[in-house]
């Protein structure tokens, strides 16, 4: 017992610092048969670092499967023991982080659903005090970085010293490309924040379906993230859980073999001068960007001294209108999305009505 332990403990410790980390499995646990035959399927591609499987599954509705409960983790220990694949589990409550020890599950993970709620991811971390098992969190539904902060905080003053994070993507209403937005921009905050914490993408949870994992794979990897969580399943249309998404261990396998690794540093000096040279160019423009931004919003405030001393809104929509358009127009001749360039004027326009509201206001 001793040394299997001592085994496991340090093939976890390799797992935890391998990049690129690549944790799959099913959704849930279905079956016995289901699981081992699915773990040995993934283990045979040699892809695989970490096998994961839903016990407890806190769904939207009820009635849809709620996992298989603890009666499925010797199912997870056999298809461990008979594949050498170290695993992992979402725990949500105290007695979930005791019953997945006990079988000997390798790496806990904290689920959206869970992330949101700081009395559950409290309860957790309270049952992890005096256990040395890496901890994966996944961001929370919303787009919301504190409480994710929070949660970290939360398992990490619990003493748990291997903590990561998992980027699944964010609820968003009326939301069709996605099953949760990505919104990058939040997980490379978060990278930031936190610069020595395991990062993984989960394209499954993002994309709700097959046929889009793969950019949003490549697109992970491109960022830098340090690993990926792929739902897979020997079966995947007949899943009781996420059948849209998951794919089986061959077609996890090409993905895999197709995605482009690229590294964040390579040694090569004239990489460097030449990268070097490039950003430099950028911090000039940058530079003069916020400059130019500054002059906008002095005019703006003088604007709104005028509009004030001659009792005129603060908001002309025709005026307004008139900026969009002449922007488009030339947006389209640069080649500048629509998309962007509404947000970045949007944000400017957000900014100047507020200086306006000030000088308007008092
Ligand atoms: C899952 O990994 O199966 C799961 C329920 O994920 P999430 O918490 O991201 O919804
Ligand atoms: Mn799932």
């Amino acid at each position: 017992m001793q040394t299997t332990e001592t085994a496991a403990r340090k093939a976890i410790q390799e797992k935890w610092e391998k990049r690129p980390l690549v944790i799959s499995g099913p959704c849930s646990a279905e079956t016995e048969e289901q699981l081992v035959t699915t773990a040995q399927q993934l283990a045979e591609t040699g892809k695989v670092d970490v096998l994961r499987a839903g016990i407890w599954k806190p769904r939207t509705k009820p009635g849809m499967f709620e996992g298989i409960g603890a009666k499925g983790l010797p199912w997870l220990q056999k298809a461990s023991h008979l594949t050498g694949l170290p695993t992992t589990v979402e725990v949500a409550t105290g007695k979930q982080v005791q019953d997945a020890l006990t079988f000997e599950v390798d790496m806990l993970w904290i689920g959206a659903r869970t992330t949101v709620n700081p009395f559950s991811v409290q309860e957790v971390a309270d049952a992890l005090r005096g256990v040395d098992v890496p901890v994966l969190i996944k961001n929370p539904i919303n787009p919301d970085l504190e409480l994710w902060g929070g949660a970290v905080e939360r398992v990490a003053r619990a003493s748990i010293s291997r903590i990561g994070l998992i980027h699944r993507g964010f609820s968003s209403y009326g939301n069709t490309e996605f099953r949760n937005a990505p919104m990058w921009h939040l997980a490379i905050e978060m990278k930031r924040r936190y610069p020595d914490m395991l990062m993984v993408n989960d394209p499954s949870h993002i994309c709700g379906r097959r046929d889009i994992l793969m950019d949003v794979a490549q697109k992970a990897i491109d960022l830098d993230f340090d690993g990926l969580m792929i739902e897979s399943h020997m079966d995947p249309d007949t899943a009781w859980s996420d059948a849209k998404q998951q794919v089986t261990p061959a077609r996890l396998s090409e993905m895999l073999e197709s995605i482009k690794w690229r590294r964040e540093d390579v040694a090569s000096e004239s990489f460097h001068i030449a990268l070097d040279k490039l950003r430099e160019q950028i911090n000039h423009v940058d530079d003069e960007l916020l400059d130019l931004l500054a002059q906008r919003m002095r005019i703006a405030e003088k604007i709104g001294e005028y509009k004030r001393n001659n009792d005129v809104t603060i908001l002309q929509t025709n005026r307004w209108n008139q900026i969009l358009e002449k922007s488009f127009v030339k947006a389209d001749k640069l080649g500048l999305s629509r998309d962007f360039v509404t947000r970045y004027l949007d944000a400017v326009h957000m900014e100047s009505i507020n200086r306006q509201n000030r000088i308007m206001n008092g």
